[in-house]
């Protein structure tokens, strides 16, 4: 049976919130049985964008995250909820009950992700439906996913076999996969948010030139090669998708004619080297 899941591109989400936006308009004041009463006007962010900033200026960069629902398969509010309030339908997609639902703020706590949120005046727990009331109608996908201009959301109705295999050959991830919680929301380029970078610039002292392809070699324990880059035409260059306090590295900076510099490094979080002189 075909099954709908959620693609998050992180690289290509610039924060613009049309998402957020779209999502409100389909639900504020409007109601929509069974499946869910309308959303209050403010405080409910049923798709949220999380930012991160990372590195020290002016090697900085900034990556934005939409959390929603996970519409997890194992999912724990749908354990916490009495009386199958919180359910997973067949197509994947997890439903909070607005009547059975009634006066269970536990389920709020329920969610790892704090995908749920407290209508005080409805007294019910809200959440992302994945607009299934739309789906039933033959929409192909959500609203969130219809406004967003850059394309960083994507819906895959696919059989999880098919799934499974646009998993590995794009690569995606799990956010949090600590919670086990098997989502059906993946992410493209997850490192930009939950990993740290090592960036900096090659110099030539005699010359004051930048050090244009200058091989940047980063080695970790056992003397292990983690990655190598070559340096662009303004000497820079950048390591990405390291682990934060990782301990400690070397870094080798190799330029034809002169001596190799090698620097140590303690890696707790991203980090912009400055300019290092050959
Ligand atoms: S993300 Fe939270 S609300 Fe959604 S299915 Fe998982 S536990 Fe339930
Ligand atoms: S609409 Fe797309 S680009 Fe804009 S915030 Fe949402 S996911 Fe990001």
């Amino acid at each position: 049976m075909k099954k709908w899941n959620l693609i998050i591109d992180v690289a290509t989400c610039h924060d613009c919130n049309d998402c957020f936006l779209a999502c409100k308009d389909e639900y504020f004041e409007n109601d929509f049985p069974p499946y869910s009463v309308a959303q209050p006007r403010h405080g409910h962010r049923w798709i949220d964008i999380m930012r991160k900033e990372r590195g020290q200026y002016p090697k900085v960069d900034v990556s934005y995250l939409p959390v929603l629902c996970m519409h997890c398969d194992d999912a724990p509010c749908v354990k916490k909820s009495k009386d199958g309030a919180a359910y997973k339908k067949d197509d994947g997609i997890v439903l909070i009950d607005p009547e059975k639902a009634k006066g269970q703020k536990g389920i709020v706590d329920a969610c790892p992700y704090g995908a749920i949120w407290w209508n005080e005046e409805k007294n019910v727990p809200q959440k992302c439906t994945f607009c299934v009331h739309l789906l039933e109608e033959g929409w192909k996908e959500p609203r969130c996913v219809q406004a967003c201009p850059t394309g960083a959301l994507r819906v895959i109705h696919a059989e999880d076999s098919e799934m499974q295999k646009i998993i590995k050959s794009e690569n995606l991830e799990v956010y949090q996969p600590q919670y086990k919680t098997s989502p059906r929301v993946y992410y493209k380029n997850l490192y930009q948010y939950t990993k740290c970078f090592i960036a900096g610039g090659v110099a030539l002292r005699d010359t004051d030139e930048c050090a244009e392809g200058a091989k940047v070699t980063l080695i970790g324990v056992s003397n292990k090669t983690i990655d190598e880059v070559t340096t662009n035409n303004y000497g820079d260059f950048k390591i990405d998708n390291l682990e934060e306090n990782s301990g400690r590295y070397s870094l080798e900076i190799a330029y034809p004619g002169y001596t190799k510099q090698t620097l140590s490094i303690e890696l707790e979080t991203s980090m912009n080297l400055g300019t290092i002189f050959l």
